[in-house]
């Protein structure tokens, strides 16, 4: 049976040169940038309204029109998406805000946002024909991938960090995808399996470098216009590494707009990034277009040590067009503000979702925030897979 997608075509990101949607595309074969999805939005909003969407299944899947898969049995899910957006008053008064709310992704599949985007790449990629994937990792990616292949009887094979948490390792072999270790970061893992894909056939899913990670993770934004009623949230913090979610969220308002379900308000986006690993709030900070990889990059939080974001310009670009900001935070800081969400919200916070709280810390003692507005926390994951951050006496 066939969905409500719309989807037309594919655009460069960049040169904006048009890109068949119908056959399997990678990046721009102009300019070597990412590719974006569009669709027909005149068409899409004559379904795509409030009402009908509150009706639809409680999944990322609910916003079809916008989404690009053709065909129901084409579309692999395990329930991702429409998860919690929590009221955090305690928290807020912990540190001085006094409209504070956090969108909790750890309640999907595998325990991360990354289910959002696995689950429309990994879909799009099997209706196109692809049987065998290739995913370079900071460990949640892999997981998710994994999980998703196994869901789509497909081949996945995952490339990631050896010092990545032994909890993400175990996910992907039990999922029964083939586990490769890299003595290295995530960068490296990308350059294994981009030499692996081509030389075995593999469709490589590496953030952005294929199209349709990101409209997976663009639903956040969506469900946020839906969960607070069609008013978005004054500014969003969220923990940085690729920007795949940032870059989706940021789409997924201009389509609300084009499609006549918002104005043209947006949210401050914020990026935080650790100490150890901070490219895009270095380029933010020097005014540059693009951001120089990072050397040595080390935190406690697995999901934001990427040194190279490939679309890092898309992410600069909302970041500033939002008038938003950028902020960095240290491995204490993140320590200590897993103890303040679980201990004053009992919200299981990961490390890259702790650091949004101590970058809204910051924040606030700089007057770089209004401490009244309403502020979201991204929870990006779950705090289980981080035995070593647990307290354990
Ligand atoms: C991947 C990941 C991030 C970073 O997400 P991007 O959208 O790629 O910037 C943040 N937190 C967690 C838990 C992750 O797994």
């Amino acid at each position: 049976m066939k969905t409500l997608s719309t989807l037309t075509h594919l655009e460069c990101s960049i040169c904006g040169e048009r890109h068949d949607a119908e056959v399997v595309q990678t990046i721009c074969t102009s300019c070597g940038r990412a590719l974006v999805a569009r669709y027909d939005l005149d068409a899409a909003k004559r379904t795509f309204t409030r009402e009908a969407i509150g009706q639809r299944v409680a999944s990322m899947w609910r916003y079809e029109e916008l989404m690009p898969i053709r065909e129901h049995e084409h579309l692999f899910s395990l329930g991702e998406g429409m998860t919690a957006l929590l009221p955090t008053p305690r928290l807020g008064e912990l540190v001085g805000a006094s409209d504070l709310w956090v969108k909790d992704e750890g309640s999907n599949p595998t325990g991360t946002f990354k289910a959002r985007g696995i689950s429309a790449a990994l879909s799009r990629a099997v209706e196109l024909g692809v049987t065998e994937v290739g995913m370079p990792t900071a460990g949640n990616a892999g997981s998710a991938t994994a999980a998703y292949a196994a869901r789509a009887g497909i081949a996945a094979h995952v490339a990631m960090p050896a010092d990545t948490p032994v909890a993400m390792m175990d996910e992907v072999r039990t999922f029964g995808a083939s586990l490769k270790l890299i003595d290295g970061l995530i960068s490296d893992a990308g350059a294994w399996v981009a030499e692996q894909s081509a030389a075995n056939g593999w469709f490589p899913m590496s953030t952005l470098k294929e199209p349709y990670r990101v409209e997976g993770k663009k639903t956040m934004g969506l469900e946020l216009w839906e969960q607070f009623d069609g008013v978005l949230p004054d500014a969003i913090l969220y923990p940085t590494g690729g920007g795949t979610g940032l870059i989706g969220m940021w789409k997924a308002f201009d389509e609300l707009e084009a499609m006549g379900l918002l104005g043209s308000e947006r949210p401050r986006m914020v990026v935080v990034q650790s100490e150890g690993c901070a490219p895009i709030v270095r380029a933010f900070e020097a005014g540059a277009d693009r951001a120089e990889p990072w050397e040595n990059a080390a935190t406690i939080a697995p999901g934001i040590r990427v040194p190279v974001a490939f679309a890092d310009d898309l992410i600069l670009q909302a970041v500033r067009a939002s008038e938003g900001d950028a902020i960095t935070v240290g491995d204490d800081e993140i320590r200590s503000a897993i103890l303040d969400v679980t201990r004053s919200e009992g919200i299981d916070v990961c490390p890259e979702g702790a650091a949004t709280l101590a970058g809204l810390r910051k924040l606030i003692a700089e007057q770089r925030i209004d401490a009244g507005s309403r502020i979201v926390l991204f929870n990006t994951g779950t705090g289980m897979k981080h035995p070593e951050l647990r307290v354990t006496a």
